[in-house]
């Protein structure tokens, strides 16, 4: 395949790799593990489902054709009845993809450990939660399921579908075990779910002993990924589980991740052990169906020209640009902003929640073009996106060409069969020699584009 097919293999010398570095800033660097989890929970008000369920049983376990491995409806899984009044009352009509595979097992008599995996937004939180409301029981006033998320901020998240939840459950109570809760001293907890933060945690359970370890019957452990990421809390994972495990063998342990990388594989097999597995595999967003292009441009100006070029030559439906730095995406936003286009900032340094609301309103269509940097490519999941562009190539910190990131941004685009377009400025041999690497890596082309010829990309 020609990968390759620039007749010219050199460029003008303007910006160098150090150039890169001087002008390094906090958005060069993909957000906290932690930040991409709860703007993921902010903006997934919906279920996102693509992709196919898998189940990999326990060693020595019955054949996972048995009925019991899916369920089509609420109905068939004999809850609560209030639990199904607030799932309706709640827009929920039948169980997501990862529901219908979890929740037979999730509910099943005597209780199964399960690890679960799939992207955010397919009904984990909803699944989980569904499965401590079915267990506890309401006359018993003491803990009786826990669950670890790894922040305060998600936390909360989690606790607010619980409250919707069990909003016709009126004796299940919540508690938080987060940053400002205290309990007093020999006084134990009397609601039935907790949950918390490992550290704060850990005191209630071990320190100050108000949480009675034999009595808890679901301990979840959600955001595994992004758990294992932080300091410490890891470990206090751990711990927390081998005290339950300790007190009560019989304690269903549940663990959920949005990815399943070779390190929460390890980590989840130190929770539960010969795990039955169950994960969703997004499509394969392979390259296949992504036209690729590059654009020469022989410095600062030329390229801000070509990215005008394109714009009077396109009709851009709604596109993402990717700058390196905080300062470059102010900068081009204002310059585009001048002349009249219509294009919105994104950077790290707003608030979780605003950058929610602008990936909302993008997803909405009410933004159509979005200028952003490394802090959102990977928590903005918005599949109709026509065109990526990348004002500025991917790279490290180091400065090596960042293989994943390319793919995270390119991914927004040429979803669901649709041709996608991604385009590459390099306006620097640095530039042009990531980009050169990147085809290379991928094994697909990337071809030269002339902006004051856009019809290559119609
Ligand atoms: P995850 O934990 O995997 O990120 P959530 O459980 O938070 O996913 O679900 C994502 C969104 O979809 C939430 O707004 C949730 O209310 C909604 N949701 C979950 N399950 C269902 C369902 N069975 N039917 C309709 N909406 C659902």
């Amino acid at each position: 395949i020609p990968i390759w097919t620039s007749s010219h293999q050199t460029m003008p010398p303007v910006a160098s790799a150090d150039s890169f570095q001087s002008s390094f800033d906090e958005d060069a660097r993909p957000a906290p593990k932690a930040d991409i989890a709860l703007l993921n929970k902010l903006v997934h008000k919906k279920l996102e489902e693509v992709g196919e369920v898998q189940i990999k049983l326990p060693n020595q376990q019955q054949d996972p054709t048995s009925p019991l491995y899916s369920v089509k409806s609420f109905e068939d899984l004999r809850l609560k009845e209030s639990l199904v009044k607030a799932l309706y009352k709640m827009g929920f009509q039948q169980p997501s993809k990862i529901q219908e595979a979890a929740l037979p097992i999730l509910l099943v008599e005597p209780p199964q450990n399960l690890i679960a995996q799939s992207q955010s937004g397919t009904g984990k939180t909803a699944a989980f939660v569904l499965t401590m409301l079915s267990r506890v029981k309401a006359e018993d006033k003491f803990a009786q399921c826990i669950c670890l998320a790894p922040t305060y901020e998600l936390a909360l998240q989690i606790g607010k579908v619980v409250e919707e939840m069990s909003q016709f459950m009126p004796d299940v109570k919540l508690r938080y075990a987060i940053r400002g809760e205290m309990v007093e001293r020999g006084q134990k907890v009397q609601e039935q779910i907790i949950i918390g933060t490992p550290g704060k945690m850990l005191d209630w359970l071990i320190k100050y002993r108000c949480i009675d370890a034999t009595k808890i019957k679901c301990f979840v452990l959600d955001e595994a990924d992004v758990m294992i990421s932080q300091q410490g809390h890891q470990d206090q994972s751990v711990r927390i589980h081998n005290e339950i495990e300790r007190a009560n063998p019989n304690c269903q342990c549940l663990l959920f991740s949005a990815t399943y990388d070779d390190q929460v594989v390890a980590f989840a097999e130190t929770i539960i052990p010969n795990p039955m597995l169950i994960t969703l595999r997004p499509e394969e967003q392979a390259l296949n169906n992504i036209k690729q292009f590059y654009v020469l441009c022989s410095g600062r100006d030329d390229k801000y020209e070509a990215m005008l070029n394109l714009y009077g030559g396109l009709t851009i439906g709604s596109a993402i640009i990717f700058c390196y730095t905080r300062k470059s995406a102010a900068w081009l936003t204002e310059r585009l902003q001048q002349r009249g286009h219509a294009v919105t900032l994104l950077t790290g340094e707003l608030p979780i929640e605003e950058r929610a609301l602008i990936i909302q309103q993008f997803k909405d269509g009410q933004h159509k073009v979005l200028i952003t940097t490394n802090v959102c490519a990977r928590g903005i999941d918005v599949s109709q996106v026509s065109i990526v562009i990348n004002y500025d190539p991917p790279i490290t910190v180091d400065k090596q060409p960042d293989f994943e990131t390319y793919l995270h941004r390119i991914g927004r685009t040429g979803r669901f069969g649709k041709a996608g377009i991604a385009i590459n400025f390099c306006d620097s041999d640095f530039a042009f020699s990531i980009i050169k690497a990147i085809a290379d890596h991928f094994g697909k082309p990337i071809e030269q584009l002339d902006t004051a010829d856009t019809e290559q990309l119609e």
